[in-house]
Parts: structure tokens; sequence; C-alpha cells
């Protein structure tokens, strides 16, 4: 997804050396894909938000489109059912591992 608007803006960037387009940063929220950027032009503006709206449908892991869905018990990821099942089998593990101390603590 990210190739996308990196090559759209390599390009753009190639041909406009007085005034590239800048990404300052890009990253994971809320289960969605951030692209903060700065000078783009408006068919690059286009593309990423097309990006980033693709990016809610789009599981974060294997790169499925295929039911991926958003939130896991308050960890917000975008995940394909697949992924989801194994990280809520971890999520639990992680759990138990972390009542267990706590058991072993209090007796
Ligand atoms: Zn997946």
């Amino acid at each position: 997804m990210i190739e996308k608007v990196a090559s759209a803006i390599d390009s753009f960037n190639a041909a406009h050396l007085e005034s590239p387009v800048e990404v300052s940063r890009i990253k994971q929220k809320f289960g969605g894909l951030r692209i903060y950027h700065h000078n783009a032009p408006q068919d690059i503006r286009q593309l990423i938000n097309e990006v980033v709206a693709a990016s809610w449908r789009t599981c974060e892991k294997c790169g499925s489109t295929i039911g991926a869905t958003t939130n896991l018990e308050g960890y917000r990821f975008t995940l394909c059912p697949d992924c989801r099942k194994e990280i809520k089998l971890r999520v639990i593990q992680k759990s138990k591992i972390h009542i267990q101390r706590i058991n072993k603590t209090t007796s």
C-alpha cells in the first residue's frame, strides 16, 4: 500500500525538485494508516486518501482484504479473521500468564 504512495511521490519529486512532497511520518493509529505529508498536489493527496481508506479494510499482518475488521479487546488492529484468531489466542495466553503470576504473589 505504502509503495504505491512512495512511488507516486518519487515520480512527482523527480519532476518538481524545487517543491517536493515531504512525508514526515507514517504510522498505524487506531487500526488505520496515517501519512503525514506536506506540499502534496491534489492527485497525490487523493491517492493518500484512497490508501488510508483501504488500510481500514486490509489486514495489517498478511495484507488480506477478506473480512478484515478493526478492534480487539481494546487494542485497535485491522486484521482478517485468521490473523485475529492467532492474535486473540496470544492475548488470552498472555492474560493467563499474568493471572498465574498474580496468584503466585498473593498465595
Ligand atoms: Zn491476516
